[in-house]
């Protein structure tokens, strides 16, 4: 508590201290600074104190001094991290490890509430940084072959339902793509593919025979159709009409005129046609059959013309099923 007289003579002592500090200031700052060193722990308890009872005060005076003075705010903000960046950097960590619950939580209450401003946020930073985050991606991929590896394993797994339709939707939407995409790799890979789907095969003959049960069963009328090309060409080896079909389907991703190149959408709009005729002495080998869509089938009567273009490639296993 002050006394009253200087209460009653503010001004009069507030004059005499500045004068007395004017002409003597080296005394009146070590005076300072020894009383600061005595009485640290309750200057720091005082401050406390004042600081927790007047805290909205202090508040709003700090908000108006920043808002007044930001250069100022920002300059000495900067030079005090530079300062003590160890120090400050060693408190996050203190405070992050301490309060994982809590920043896990306000962290994931700003996503939900900001959703929206988030993903606008992502898309403009990825579209403006599309080069620097493709190289950075192409770096770590190429430092971490096994976790790169791995988690695409563990994302197949979990989205396998997923990404099996979409892979069907995308199939179906882009026959030409699958097509040239499909030959391109089956030409790049044939020997290794062979010799796999050979290995495959002899070391799977049950899952096989159950797998062209299966097949069979979900394609009766693709079935049917072969048995009735089968019919019409008398000797016609057993399965050979159904090689055919596959090696097409293989090549083209959907049964298509070797001619036109154009998908035959039903099951009675190709035809199984033999390159040489049989009227010229032509077999009903897999090698002399071709599939036409009905239109260039009648039209091309006993010429002879293989529009397979390169060797025709057949499909074996598990590719399919
Ligand atoms: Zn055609």
């Amino acid at each position: 508590m002050r006394s009253s007289y200087y209460l009653k003579n503010r001004e009069k002592e507030k004059a005499r201290k500045k004068k007395y500090y004017l002409e003597n200031p080296e005394k009146v700052k070590a005076r300072g600074k020894k009383y600061r060193r005595e009485n640290a722990e309750k200057i720091k308890a005082r401050k406390k104190k004042y600081y927790l009872e007047n805290r909205e005060k202090e508040k709003a005076y700090k908000k108006k001094y920043y808002l007044e003075n930001p250069e100022k705010e920002k300059a000495r903000g900067k030079k005090y991290r530079r300062e003590n960046a160890e120090k400050i950097r060693a408190r996050d960590k203190k405070y992050n490890l301490e309060n994982r619950e809590k920043i896990s939580a306000r962290g994931k209450k700003y996503r939900r509430e900001n959703a929206e401003k988030i993903r606008a946020r992502d898309k403009k930073y990825n579209l403006e940084n599309r080069e620097k985050i493709s190289a950075r991606r192409k770096k770590w991929s190429l430092e971490n072959p096994e976790k790169v590896k791995a988690r695409s394993l563990k994302y197949y797994h979990e989205n396998a339902e997923k990404l099996n339709a979409k892979h069907k939707k995308y199939s179906l939407e882009n026959p030409e793509k699958i097509k040239a995409l499909s030959l391109k790799y089956y030409h790049e890979n044939a020997e290794k593919i062979k010799a796999y789907q050979k290995k495959y095969n002899l070391e799977n003959p049950e899952k096989i025979k159950a797998q062209r049960k299966k097949y069979s069963l979900e394609n009766p009328g693709k079935i049917r159709e072969a048995q009735l090309k089968r019919r019409g060409y008398g000797e016609v080896k057993k399965g050979v009409v159904n090689r055919v079909i596959d090696a097409n389907i293989f090549k083209y991703g959907s049964i298509t005129c070797e001619r036109c190149k154009k998908q035959c959408p039903g099951l009675s709009d190709y035809h199984i046609d033999h390159i040489l005729p049989v009227s010229k002495g032509g077999s009903h080998e897999f090698d002399n059959l071709q599939i036409l869509c009905a239109y260039h089938n009648f039209s091309k009567h006993v010429d002879i013309a293989d529009y397979r273009g390169e060797k025709i490639i057949e499909p074996q296993g598990n590719l399919f099923n």
